[in-house]
């Protein structure tokens, strides 16, 4: 079994990590556990597995052989020591918080999260008597400056979505410790290809591995990474009691195959994110592109030194705002209108009526995601078929809003 990272590249490890053929009767994938119970040999053991005493499995909602693999293969992608795996990214947050915060404690978090994110922190959580503080994180002073006394997480996404403001990880990562706060970042936008939080100080990674760790757009999963302890009661309280968002075997088995070409579908991302970004930066009818491979991005030196590469997600503007963004949306061919993002399609979606409808529109302005935002999640098509389709539709635009958009 290949369990040391010392000297194996990324992709070897994302398609060998932790699994010996000969010990599945050669079987060159691994097997599906297909079980929710695990039959201990005596009383004796099974009362030492639920003492924790011996390692073992118990119940399928606290471990199986399939998801151990996949735990095991996460954390070692992510450089953490232990993983945990859940049925939704949704579902790995909400276990983590459940577990960390306690009524009393504050979570201080970005200005800009994912919609069911922000939505469970302000209309979940702070029922329960947890307080919630939105900071500019890409601002250190404030952070610096902010009243810690309660202050138990920080918690942020780096880019976030949908507008990709890029956080310093080290640097609140730094300021919160000095508070005795941890800090939680969701890794989603990157993956470990692109990025390893904790390699920058943080405590625990997130994931929505529904996106680019699953990849094909067939499954729902969640991951959180980081040290053994931590994820030991996160999955005894948070997991176990609290959520019991099991992930499934079956699908823990697509995200490890999903796992064997992260690296290619990373790269492949990547070059056409850039090249969609480049289009449309030069294109009369976009106002503003965020994306974080343009020299013209704010925060394009920090992008290049905390990520390997800029991403598979842009987001940009057009001079014609909403009215235009959706002559736009509705005039594509090739790239499909949906949610989620990491998947083969090229997908455009509209994050004020979509992923971001969650928010008030007031609380959209006050989070910097503004009403004619338009994300696309670059796929992995032919460049020059998306090309076609983004300038078919941009020509679409000049007639609505009565200015000329040719190239
Ligand atoms: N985090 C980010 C950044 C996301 O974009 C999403 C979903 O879009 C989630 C978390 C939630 O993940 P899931 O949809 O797998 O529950």
């Amino acid at each position: 079994m290949i369990t040391t990272a010392r000297g194996l590249g990324f992709m070897t490890r994302s398609i060998h990590y932790g699994y010996c053929p000969r010990e599945a009767g050669g079987a060159l994938n691994p097997p599906v556990c297909l079980s929710s119970t695990f039959a201990f040999d005596s009383l004796e053991q099974g009362q030492a597995r639920f003492a924790g005493d011996q390692d073992g499995f118990i119940y399928a909602r606290v471990g199986n052989p399939t998801n151990r693999l996949l735990e095991e293969r996460l954390a070692n992608l992510e450089g953490g020591e232990a993983g945990l795996v859940f049925s939704s990214g949704m579902g790995a947050i909400t276990s983590a918080m459940w577990s960390l915060v306690s009524p009393g404690d504050e979570i201080v978090a970005d200005q800009t999260l994912y919609g069911c994110t922000f939505a469970f922190l302000n209309h979940g959580l702070k029922k329960f008597g947890v307080r919630v503080t939105h900071l500019d994180l890409t601002d250190q002073q404030s952070l610096a400056q902010h009243r810690w006394d309660r202050t138990k997480l920080v918690f942020f996404e780096s880019p976030a979505n949908p507008n990709m403001r890029i956080i310093d990880i080290g640097g609140v990562a730094h300021i919160a410790h000095g508070h005795g706060a941890q800090v939680v970042v969701d890794n989603t936008y990157c993956s470990p290809y692109l990025q390893r939080p904790l390699d920058f100080g943080a405590d625990l990674v997130v994931h929505s591995v529904t996106k680019y760790l699953g990849g094909h757009g067939d499954l729902m999963a969640g991951a959180i990474i980081g040290e053994h302890e931590l994820l030991a009661g996160i999955r005894m309280y948070g997991l176990k009691d609290m959520t019991g968002a099991v992930l499934s075997a079956q699908d823990a088995y697509l995200v490890l195959r999903g796992l064997k070409t992260l690296a290619l579908r990373m790269e492949r991302h990547c070059g056409n994110a850039q090249a969609i970004a480049e289009l449309l930066a030069s294109h009369p009818a976009v106002e503003a592109v965020a994306y974080p491979g343009l020299p013209s991005f704010g925060q394009y030196d920090l992008a290049k030194r905390q990520m390997l590469r800029p991403g598979g997600l842009l987001a940009f503007e057009l001079k014609g705002g909403l009215e235009a963004a959706r002559c736009f949306m509705d005039s594509l061919n090739l790239i499909r209108r949906a949610v989620s993002f990491g998947d083969a399609e090229t997908l455009v979606q509209h994050p004020a009526s979509m992923t971001h409808s969650f928010y008030s529109k007031e609380e959209r302005a006050g989070h910097l995601i503004s009403e004619g935002l338009i994300r696309i999640s670059a796929g992995l098509e032919d460049f020059e078929d998306l090309k076609s389709d983004i300038v078919q539709a941009l020509e679409k635009i000049g007639p609505v809003m009565s200015f000329s958009v040719h190239l």
